[in-house]
């Protein structure tokens, strides 16, 4: 194009050469007026062709200017860079686009040489490139990616390509393309990063399709489920639901990603190898532009070693780390929670705070390492002697306390307190050989009346403890200086009568019962005396219920139940009509032990007709241990033995409830009794339970009968016998044998 213009300037050039030309002719040539006039005339016709040629070229020219114009629009606003540049990397031309890439006004770059804004790194392939370019005729092209900077110092990537141009007069020429290429490069670079993160990840990661099949499974995926990619691809994931997998579970977590957009949680999952572990699992779905879910990426990590981590955290938080036992702090969160539930089910609780008694002496005596060999050792035996069910806490220094949930009865953490110090004062064996005694003092405080939170019954337990010291040490004290005196006379009547016991000072008396129609004695209630030599008559009400507190009721009910089969047996063979023999038999005879087997081997061996035994449990006996008790029944009943219900009216079951029971007799307790004819409710009471028992098909025997009155309203009632000092008090076995002979008469 430039040589178009360059002719069309030559044109008007030679116009005026040709004026000149005819302005200098008169001078050197003389023509004749024919030939001028010829001349001018060709003259004329030159001029007007030349005009019009000048015209044509005037229109060209225009339109060529305009053509210019839209080359350089185009040129200048191209998407990419153009440079030329000289085979020395002079610029030569640039386009806009290229002066900015580079940030310099396109004046300023020209003559700059194009190698100043590459960064030095890249010099020497942009260097080689050129170099190539300039032998190479034009041909594919082949592009570089450069490194360049801009005149403010700001690096970005660019595609370079470079194609030879010839110039004018065979001057090499290149002309450069240059595109920005770093958004794309940032692209790949964060591809690669993400393809390194996802091979390289400490979580698992799984990819699944639109219809949760398995599309990718990282190497970590591999490593913490033990599955290959190839056992993996194109599965449904499952998750372990009660022992068996279960894609369900995984269909609902994945309900709530296409809703919420992801879900986090933990779960448990299963290993190839069968092993469950937990894991945190996390999964978000991945849309298209459409919003519609194409895949869900779920991330997670087995979490088993964290847990176990925290797991020692938090037992390092609530243990001490002498001895491993609870702490303190988890002390007082197990009495908070024990104190909640003391109030809520009405249940007692005790807290005993331990406090050794020569501790001081021998860790002065024998240092330090010794003291905590010490403290190691009382903790073993603490926990040796305590149920699973209790806590052992050590505070610090000599300070162990124990805390005792579900207790029965307020004295029974005497008991408790006893054992401890029974416990302790065995020597100690330390490993230098040598042997030592302590001995310990306890305080005992009682949930709920000594405190509303764990600090007031902590406090209490240890004022306990310091009365338990001044007391000389090796003893318990309550917070309460009366149930102290109540443990103290427990505890005297323990031994007096493991002693009774052994000296066989227990005996059984016998209390008739009568036929309310005939006025036959026809049986007779066995009831425990126990004449002390020095105290008199101690009452049953005295001793059966420590006896039963230190597992003593087991050994004595059995003595009571032989010694009367043995006399029942006895008055058969002396010849005395038979009568039915009632035994009490304790709620704790049905804990331990089979009662039925020690019944049948009891009647076996006396040759007592089994039909001549009842047997009186109360009705909370009954409903302590339901099953337990009825399966029991059940098998004496087969024998033959009858069943009564004593005290009857005391406890809080009704007639519809214990008629699940094989029973026999209802006895109606005598409290009852006492004011039936005062008292008009008690009438009421008594008249309702004889008509009942009797739809049951239950004989009812009224306890507690004293006067005339009390057995004439029985009698109105339809009541079937009763016993009570109207006839007689339990009296020997003796004296009863002579009472009965006589009634007969
Ligand atoms: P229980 O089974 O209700 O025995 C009846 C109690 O009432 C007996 O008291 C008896 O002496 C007394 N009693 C009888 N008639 C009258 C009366 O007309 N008026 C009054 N006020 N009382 C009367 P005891 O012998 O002191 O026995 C008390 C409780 O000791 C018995 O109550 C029973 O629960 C228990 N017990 C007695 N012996 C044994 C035994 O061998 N084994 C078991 N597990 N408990 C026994
Ligand atoms: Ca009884
Ligand atoms: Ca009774």
């Amino acid at each position: 194009m430039n040589r178009e213009i360059n002719h069309s300037i030559d044109a008007i050039t030679l116009r005026q050469q040709a004026e000149q030309q005819l302005a200098a002719e008169p001078e050197c040539v003389k023509a004749t007026p024919s030939d001028e006039k010829r001349l001018i005339h060709e003259l004329q016709v030159h001029q007007i062709e030349l005009e019009m040629l000048n015209a044509n070229l005037r229109h060209s020219q225009a339109e060529l200017e305009q053509s210019w114009a839209n080359y350089v629009d185009l040129y200048d606003f191209a998407p990419v860079g153009y440079l030329t540049i000289t085979a020395d990397d002079v610029i030569l031309n640039a386009n806009l686009t290229a002066s900015k890439l580079l940030g310099v006004e396109r004046e300023a770059l020209i003559n700059k040489i194009l190698a100043q804004f590459i960064v030095a790194d890249n010099q020497d392939m942009y260097y080689l490139q050129r170099k190539r370019k300039l032998q190479i005729e034009a041909g594919a092209p082949q592009a570089i990616e450069v490194n360049f900077i801009k005149a403010n110092g700001v690096t970005f990537w660019a595609r370079m390509e470079m194609n030879r141009m010839d110039g004018v007069k065979d001057v090499q020429l290149l002309r450069v393309v240059i595109s920005d290429i770093s958004q794309q490069k940032a692209n790949d670079d964060y591809l690669r990063l993400a393809a390194v993160m996802f091979q390289s990840a400490q979580e698992g990661v799984m990819v699944t399709d639109s219809e949760n099949r398995i599309e990718l499974v990282n190497p970590a995926f591999t490593q913490l489920t033990g599955y290959s990619p190839a056992e993996v691809l194109g599965q449904v994931p499952t998750l372990p639901v009660a022992g068996r997998q279960d894609g369900a579970f995984y269909q609902s977590i994945l309900a709530e990603v296409d809703s919420i957009g992801y879900w986090q949680g933990e779960i448990i999952n299963r290993r190839k190898n069968g092993e469950i572990y937990p894991q945190v699992l996390n999964i978000r779905a991945v849309r298209n532009q459409h919003q519609k879910v194409t895949h869900y990426v779920s991330v997670f990590s087995d979490i088993s070693l964290l847990n176990k981590a925290l797991e020692r955290l938090d037992y390092q938080a609530n243990h001490d780390p002498l001895t491993g036992l609870p702490n303190r702090r988890l002390l007082f969160s197990r009495l908070q929670d024990c104190m909640v539930l003391c109030e809520r089910r009405s249940q007692a609780a005790a807290l005993l705070i331990l406090g050794l008694d020569r501790f001081k002496d021998i860790n002065e005596i024998f240092g330090h390492l010794v003291g905590d060999e010490i403290l190691k050792k009382v903790a073993e035996r603490l926990v040796e002697r305590l149920s699973c069910v209790d806590t052992v806490a050590h505070l610090g220094g000599d300070e162990f306390v124990v805390l005792l949930k579900h207790l029965a009865h307020p004295l029974d953490a005497a008991n408790v307190a006893a054992d401890i110090i029974q416990a302790l004062s065995e020597a100690f064996q330390l490993l230098v050989g040598t042997e030592v005694h302590i001995g310990v003092s306890i305080g005992i405080s009682l949930c709920p009346e000594h405190g509303k939170n764990p600090e007031e019954l902590l406090q209490r337990a240890d004022t306990a403890l310091y009365w338990a010291k001044e007391e000389g040490g090796c003893n318990y004290q309550y917070f309460s200086e009366q149930l102290t005196q109540a443990a103290v006379s427990r505890f005297s009547m323990e031994a007096l009568l493991r002693k009774a016991i052994m000296n066989k000072e227990l005996q059984v008396y016998y209390q008739p019962q009568v036929d309310i129609g005939s006025g036959a004695i026809v049986g007779a209630e066995a009831l425990l005396r126990w004449p002390h030599p020095d105290k008199g008559m101690i009452p049953p009400c005295q001793f059966i219920p420590v006896a039963e507190a230190i597992g003593l009721i087991g050994e004595i009910g059995e003595w009571v139940l032989s010694e009367t089969c043995r006399q029942g047996q006895q008055w058969l063979e002396a010849g005395l009509p038979p009568l039915k023999l009632a035994v009490n038999l304790s709620p704790y005879q049905f804990r331990n032990g089979d009662i039925a087997s020690t019944v049948i081997a009891i009647v076996n061996e006396t040759g007592f007709p089994a039909k001549y035994l009842e047997l009186e449990l109360t009705e909370t006996a009954m409903m302590e241990r339901e099953s337990v008790v009825l399966l029991q029944l059940e098998r004496l009943r087969a024998l033959g033995v009858t069943v009564a219900i004593d005290d009857f009216g005391t406890g809080y079951s009704s007639l519809s409830y214990l008629k699940q029971f094989p029973l026999d007799i209802l006895k109606i307790d005598k409290s009852f009794i006492e004011e039936v004819e005062l008292r008009e409710d008690d009438k009421q009471i008594v008249a309702t339970i004889i008509v009942m028992a009797h739809t049951l098909h239950l004989k009812v025997l009224a306890e507690g009968v004293e006067t005339e009155e009390q057995l004439n309203f029985l009698k109105a009632q339809g009541c079937d016998y009763y016993q009570g000092y109207y006839k007689s008090p339990a009296v020997t076995a003796k004296a009863f044998a002579g009472f009965f002979k006589e009634s007969l008469n």
